[in-house]
């Protein structure tokens, strides 16, 4: 099966935007057993790993944002 390299760098490009646009996330959890979880916005729609989703929480605390 062949990689269709320039529709993924659009999908990513698009997930990147979305990330960008959006004021105040709402990542949900999405379970894609056997791969591991991945984490959706409910407003923008952005797709993100744990990793971000983390990152996104600590700093949004470290600013002071309500949880
Ligand atoms: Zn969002």
């Amino acid at each position: 099966m062949a990689i269709d390299a320039k529709g993924l760098l659009a999908q990513v490009q698009a997930n990147l935007r979305a990330l960008e646009s959006c004021p105040v996330h709402d990542f949900q959890r999405e379970d894609r057993r056997p791969m591991p979880a991945r984490y959706r916005c409910s407003r923008c729609g952005a797709e993100a790993s744990l990793q971000f989703v983390n990152g996104y929480q600590q700093g949004r605390m470290h600013a002071g944002a309500p949880k």
